[in-house]
C-alpha cells in the first residue's frame, strides 16, 4: 500500500508543483496573483498553462475543462482535448494562456433568472487561480468563474469571491484601528461537515420516487427506526468501511482533506467532515466531495444519498458550516487572546457577528432556503427555521457585564474593561456543544447549521460574509471619528449588546416554547419554508447592504430571486408528478391484487361451508378497498391541482400554491399510500420498504 503522504494531492496542480515546473519569476507573480489578487499578464498565463499541460499529460490527461459552478448547484464542466494537428499528420498536445484564462462555453442552457437574454446567450467563464486546478478521470479541471457578457454573475463562486473581497476591505480597516499595520489581508476559512445516507442501489433502482427526486415519498414507518440511538458513532460496517475507505483515498488524491467519518443518528446515515480551508477552496473542494461521494457509491454497488430529508420519521442530512475569520499572519480573529489588547479585538469581531446575524437572519435563512432543506428545519431534528446564535455561558456572562457595567465575577468583583481586563479561558467545554442551535460559537469558529446536505456552502458564505463586512464597515465608520478610541470601543460594544441581544439564546432550540418566545417576545423572523421567504431577498435593506459592498447588483439579486423560487416550484411539480405516477402504475395496482388474492381466499372459504370463518379476510378487504378508493380521489385531487399550479404566470404566486396546496395534498395522499402499505403483503408491495432501505447495507 501506498502511504498516504506519498499521494495526497497528487492529482492537484498544488504549490508544491507550481514550484517544481514554474521558471522563479513566474512562480512568483503567480503567487502574488494567488495571495494578494494582483493581475496575471498574458506571458505569466502561457508560462503556466504549458506547465500545468506537461504537468496533466504526464498524468495521463487527454483533456482540459473550465470547471465552474453555475445557479443549478452542482457544476459543469465542457471538455476539451488538448490536440492541435501538426503538419506531419500526428498531434500535439497544445494548451494556451488564452485558454487556461478565458472560456466561452454556450450558457444558454444554464438558468439565469432572467439575467441573459437568448439571443446574447453566450456567457464566459474565467480562471480563478486562487483554487488549484486539478485532474479527473483523465480531464485537468480548472475552477473558473462563470459570467455574462455583460459581467454579471452566472454562478455562485464570483459573488462568493466578492463577498471575501468586502470582508477584508472592511476587518482591514478595523486591524489599522487597532494599529495593526503589518496585517495584508484578512479571509474567512471554512470546515463543512458533510451528511449522507447509504442504500444498496438495486434496491435504490426499484424505487421512481428516489431515482426522480431523491427521497422517498412513500414509506410506512418501518418496526425499527433511529430509536435505539445505536447508530450514532457505532462501528462501522464492512462495505461501508470498504467505501469510506476508497472514498477517502479519492479525496486525498485530489488534495481534499477529509479528516473525520463516522456513523450519524439515523440508520445509513453518515457524516465526513474535512479540515478547514480558504472558503473559496473549501467551496470547490466540498462540491467535489458530494460528487466524488456519488462515484466512489456506484463502483461498490451503492447509492449515496445528498437530499435533505431521503426518509420521513428519521433524520434527514444538513451540512455544519463552521466558519472563522483570519489574517494572513495567521490570527484567528474569532478566537479570544491572551493580552487584554487582543480581547478588545477579539470582542469586537464577536459583536460584528452578533449584529451581522440579527440584522440579516433572513438573509441566513434565504441562504438555506431549498423544498428540501423546508424538510428539516423546524422538524425537531436540526435547527428551527428561526435564526437564533449560542455563545455559551460564560461568554454571555462577559456580554451582559460588558453591557451593564457590571463585575463580570462577582466573587472576585472583576470588571470586564475593554482593552484592560483579560478575559477568562473559554474551553470547548465551555462553549459546549449545544445542537440545537443554528448558529454557535465553538471556542473560536461560528458554525451555522442550518445548511442543507445538498446545498452549495457558497450561498451562505456569501451572505455571512456580506452580513459581517456591513457591521465591521459601521464600526469602522465609526471608529475613525472617534477622539478616544478605547471609549468609543467601548461604546460601540454596549450599543451593539443592548440592540442585538434578542438573537442570542442558549437553551434548547427544539423547545416549542422557543418559537414562541422567539417569534413573540423578541421579534425574530421564522420562515417556515421556501415560498415565505426568498421574496425577501429583494427587500430594500438587503438590496442596499449587498450592492454596497459589491457582492451583488441588483439585477444579479433579481435573477437568483427567480431561480430559487423556480427551482423550488419545480422541485415539488417534478415529486408531485412522481407520486401520481407511482400511486397509478404501481402502488393502486398492488393492493389491488392483494385485495384480489383476499377476495378470492374469502370465497373459497364461504365455499367449503358456512361453518369457516372469514372475518379476517372480510375486514381487510373492506379497509384495503376503502383506502384504494381514497387513494384515487386523493390523485385526482392532487393531480387537478399540479394543472392548476402549472397555469400560473408568476413563480411569486406558484411557489405560494405548491407550499399551500400541492404540498399539503401530496400529504395526504402519501398518507393514504403509507396505511394500505403497513396493510398490503410484502410480496406484494411494488418496492423496497424503508426498514430493507434503512437496514440493507451491511
Ligand atoms: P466537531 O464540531 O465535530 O466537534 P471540530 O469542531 O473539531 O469538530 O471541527 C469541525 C469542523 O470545523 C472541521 O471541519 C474543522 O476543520 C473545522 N474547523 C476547526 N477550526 C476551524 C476554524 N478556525 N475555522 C473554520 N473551521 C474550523
Ligand atoms: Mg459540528
Amino acid at each position: 500500500m501506498e502511504k498516504v503522504s506519498d499521494y495526497f494531492g497528487s492529482m492537484v496542480f498544488d504549490d508544491r508543483v507550481m514550484k517544481a515546473t514554474l521558471p522563479a519569476d513566474v512562480y512568483s507573480s503567480l503567487r502574488k496573483t494567488i495571495d494578494q489578487g494582483e493581475q496575471l499578464d498574458i506571458g505569466v498565463a502561457n508560462a503556466v498553462a504549458t506547465a500545468m499541460k506537461d504537468w496533466a499529460v504526464s498524468k495521463g490527461a487527454t483533456h482540459y475543462t473550465h470547471w465552474f459552478q453555475p445557479l443549478t448547484g452542482i457544476t459543469a464542466e465542457k471538455h476539451d482535448s488538448f490536440i492541435t494537428p501538426s503538419p506531419d499528420g500526428g498531434v500535439i498536445m497544445e494548451f494556451s494562456g488564452k485558454e487556461l484564462i478565458k472560456g466561452e462555453p454556450d450558457a444558454s442552457s444554464f438558468p439565469s433568472g432572467g439575467l441573459r437574454a437568448t439571443f446574447e446567450a453566450r456567457g464566459y467563464t474565467a480562471w480563478d487561480p486562487t483554487s488549484y486546478a486539478f485532474i479527473k478521470g483523465k480531464t485537468l479541471c480548472i475552477p473558473t468563474a462563470f459570467c455574462s457578457y455583460g459581467g454579471e454573475a452566472l454562478d455562485k463562486k464570483t459573488p462568493l469571491l466578492r463577498s471575501m473581497e468586502a470582508l477584508n476591505v472592511q476587518a482591514l480597516r478595523v486591524l489599522r484601528l487597532f494599529g495593526n499595520n503589518t496585517v495584508k489581508c484578512v479571509k474567512t476559512s471554512v470546515g463543512p461537515e458533510q451528511e449522507y445516507f447509504l442504500v444498496d442501489r438495486e434496491m435504490y433502482n426499484k424505487r421512481k420516487d428516489l431515482v426522480y427526486t431523491g427521497r422517498t415519498l412513500f414509506g410506512a414507518k418501518p418496526p425499527k427506526g433511529q430509536e435505539m440511538d445505536d447508530h450514532y458513532f457505532g462501528v462501522i460496517k464492512p462495505r461501508v468501511a470498504a467505501y469510506m475507505e476508497d472514498l477517502n483515498e479519492e479525496l486525498w488524491k485530489l488534495g481534499i482533506l477529509a479528516k473525520t467519518e463516522h456513523n450519524e443518528v439515523a440508520p445509513a446515515q453518515h457524516e465526513l467532515a474535512p479540515i478547514y480551508s480558504t472558503t473559496n477552496v473549501a467551496t470547490d473542494h466540498n462540491q467535489l466531495t458530494m460528487e466524488i461521494m456519488q462515484k466512489v457509491a456506484a463502483k461498490h454497488g451503492l447509492v449515496c444519498l445528498l437530499h435533505e430529508k431521503p426518509f420521513a420519521g428519521v433524520n434527514g442530512s444538513g451540512k455544519h458550516n463552521n466558519w472563522s475569520i483570519s489574517t494572513d499572519t495567521g490570527v484567528n480573529l474569532l478566537s479570544p487572546g491572551e493580552t487584554p489588547h487582543e480581547n478588545a479585538q477579539f470582542l469586537l469581531f464577536l459583536c460584528a457577528v452578533i449584529k451581522a446575524v440579527d440584522d440579516y437572519q433572513d438573509l441566513l435563512r434565504i441562504s438555506v432556503a431549498t423544498a428540501g432543506n423546508d424538510h428539516r428545519l423546524g422538524a425537531n431534528e436540526a435547527p428551527p427555521a428561526v435564526v437564533s446564535m449560542f455563545l455559551g455561558d460564560e461568554l454571555s456572562a462577559v456580554l451582559e457585564a460588558i453591557e451593564n457595567d457590571a463585575p463580570y465575577n462577582a466573587a472576585e468583583r472583576t470588571q470586564m474593561k475593554l482593552g484592560v481586563s483579560v478575559l477568562p479561558k473559554f474551553t470547548r467545554d465551555t462553549t459546549d456543544r449545544n445542537r440545537t442551535s443554528p448558529f454557535a460559537f465553538t471556542g473560536n469558529k461560528f458554525e451555522f447549521r442550518m445548511l442543507g446536505s445538498s446545498n452549495s456552502i457558497a450561498c451562505a458564505n456569501i451572505m455571512l460574509n456580506a452580513a459581517v463586512a456591513e457591521s465591521l464597515k459601521q464600526y469602522a465608520d465609526v471608529l475613525e471619528k472617534s477622539d478616544n478610541f478605547r471609549e468609543g470601543l467601548q461604546k460601540l460594544i454596549k450599543e451593539t449588546l443592548k440592540e442585538h441581544k434578542r438573537i442570542i439564546f442558549n437553551g434548547n432550540g427544539y423547545d416549542e416554547q422557543w418559537i414562541k418566545e422567539a417569534t413573540e417576545k423578541r421579534g425574530l423572523l421564522n420562515y417556515a419554508t421556501t415560498a415565505d421567504c426568498v421574496g425577501h431577498l429583494l427587500d430594500e435593506k438587503n438590496v442596499k447592504m449587498l450592492t454596497e459592498h459589491k457582492v451583488f447588483s441588483e439585477t444579479e439579486l433579481r435573477s437568483r430571486y427567480e431561480i430559487t423560487l423556480e427551482n423550488y416550484c419545480k422541485t415539488v411539480l417534478i415529486e408531485a408528478r412522481t407520486m401520481c405516477d407511482m400511486v397509478k402504475t404501481e402502488i393502486a395496482p398492488a393492493v389491488e391484487s392483494y385485495t384480489a388474492e383476499l377476495a378470492k381466499t374469502m370465497s373459497l372459504k364461504q365455499s367449503v361451508g358456512e361453518a369457516i370463518p372469514v372475518s379476517y379476510e372480510k375486514a381487510l378487504l373492506v379497509k384495503l378497498s376503502g383506502l384504494i378508493e381514497c387513494m384515487s380521489m386523493k390523485t385526482d385531487e392532487l393531480e387537478k391541482a399540479l394543472s392548476s399550479v402549472s397555469e400560473i404566470n408568476s413563480v411569486a404566486e406558484e411557489s405560494m400554491a405548491v407550499k399551500n396546496e400541492l404540498l399539503v395534498k401530496m400529504s395526504q395522499l402519501r398518507a393514504v399510500c403509507d396505511e394500505a402499505e403497513a396493510l398490503t403483503a410484502r410480496k406484494y408491495w411494488p418496492f423496497p420498504r424503508y426498514g430493507e432501505l434503512l437496514f440493507g447495507v451491511r
